[in-house]
């Protein structure tokens, strides 16, 4: 397959734009006070990497509830407060009243309460403080119990993208192919429908070698909001002048 450089050119300035709107306004859920929580990065950092571990199986909306949701029945989202939990009380606060999530991950939660403590000193924010290389934040995240790849380059492209966190490049920040980024990027024409995720990863390296992860947000929001599986509204999406489907639509 041959690249027109100046259509990707073009769709790269499109993500770079979703970007910087999604910055000043960021809405991981419906939930304000959700959000609040996940983002603040100075007092609660553990929260983002607590909700990041709890991507995993569920629409996104329910993974990043699930601090707010936690706090809400313990009472406290400190830090240090979430250290003294046992496994069974986790357990606990995680299924009472209601399952806050489809699989069983009061494990993996305490895990990363208990690394967050042990080798950060209670302070997450040490995992992407200092500018750091894009492939040491990766690295960190991949060393909790329950984070592959796929999470571990979301996290990193969440906190780089769009809470402004600094680092030395993005060279080691992948697309992660969910299902609309998936979706729209074979429709742009970069992939076959059945591609694997490694094909998806390679394709967008290739594409945009020093940040492959560039394309997520843009295609996320397309995926959800006009390129959707059935019937794609071509003549209102942002990237019809660079998709080479039929726009009649
Ligand atoms: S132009 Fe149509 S097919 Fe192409 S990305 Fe947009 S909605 Fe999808």
């Amino acid at each position: 397959m041959v690249d027109n450089p100046a259509r990707v050119e073009g769709i790269l300035q499109l993500a770079a734009q979703a970007r910087e709107r999604s910055s000043s306004r960021v809405e991981f859920t419906s939930n304000p006070e959700a959000d609040a929580l996940l983002t603040d990065l100075q007092h609660h950092p553990h929260a983002f990497v607590l909700g990041c571990l709890m991507s995993r199986q569920v629409r996104a909306e329910k993974a990043w509830l699930l601090p707010w949701a936690f706090r809400e029945r313990l009472g406290s989202f400190e830090i240090a407060a979430l250290a003294r939990l046992t496994e069974p009380e986790v357990l606990h606060h995680m299924m009472h009243p209601t399952p806050l999530h489809r699989l069983p991950m009061a494990g993996v939660f305490r895990d990363g309460v208990q690394r967050i403590v042990s080798i950060y000193g209670g302070d997450a924010s040490r995992m992407w403080s200092g500018s750091p290389p894009s492939a040491a934040i990766v690295r960190r995240f991949l060393e909790f119990r329950g984070a592959g790849p796929k999470i571990a380059s979301m996290a990193a492209n969440l906190l780089v993208s769009l809470l402004g966190v600094p680092v030395s490049d993005r060279y080691s920040i992948d697309i992660s192919p969910d299902r609309h980024i998936r979706r729209v990027f074979s429709r742009l024409g970069f992939v076959p429908d059945d591609a694997d995720d490694d094909l998806i990863i390679y394709r967008a390296r290739e594409l945009s070698p020093e940040y492959p992860g560039a394309f997520d947000l843009l295609l996320w929001e397309v995926g959800r909001e006009t390129c959707r599986p059935g019937n794609p509204r071509c003549t209102a999406c942002a990237l019809a002048e660079q998709c080479p489907r039929d726009h009649a639509t």
